[in-house]
């Protein structure tokens, strides 16, 4: 996942990635502290894991808001034909509920990222 630290001299972001997941983990595979070098003023860093902190994958919330807004037009798409071909109150309601996948689909990736975050930073 992708890890950041804050540099001290001139506080930018230092980010990398490391298949952890949580600090335990980090430290059985790392050891408790791992020397960064700041991008922006080449300053190297031996930061320990309290200071590591995990992000939201700013990647993984554009595929979620995708699916949503890809997702629910191209089933509207699909659906509009089917709506106007039925009268029947209850197939209305069923092929309008389809349209809550892609939310559902957004609302899990968007929970997972955040589950993922917390198990990291609260480790
Ligand atoms: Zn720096």
């Amino acid at each position: 996942m992708k890890l950041y630290a804050k540099c001290p001299k001139c506080k930018s972001e230092i980010s990398f990635t490391k298949w952890v997941s949580d600090r335990i983990e980090f430290k059985k595979s790392n050891g408790e502290y791992i020397s960064l070098t700041c991008k922006n003023c080449n300053k190297k860093t031996k930061f320990h894991i309290v200071n590591i902190e995990a992000k939201e994958n700013k990647i993984a919330h554009f595929i979620a808001l995708s699916v949503l807004l890809i997702g629910t037009s191209l089933l509207l798409i699909f659906l509009w034909d089917f709506l106007f071909l039925t009268i029947n109150i209850y197939t209305i309601a069923g092929l309008l509920s389809i349209l809550v996948v892609p939310s559902i689909i957004f609302g899990i990736i968007t929970k997972n990222e955040r589950k993922r975050v917390r198990l990291f930073n609260y480790s």
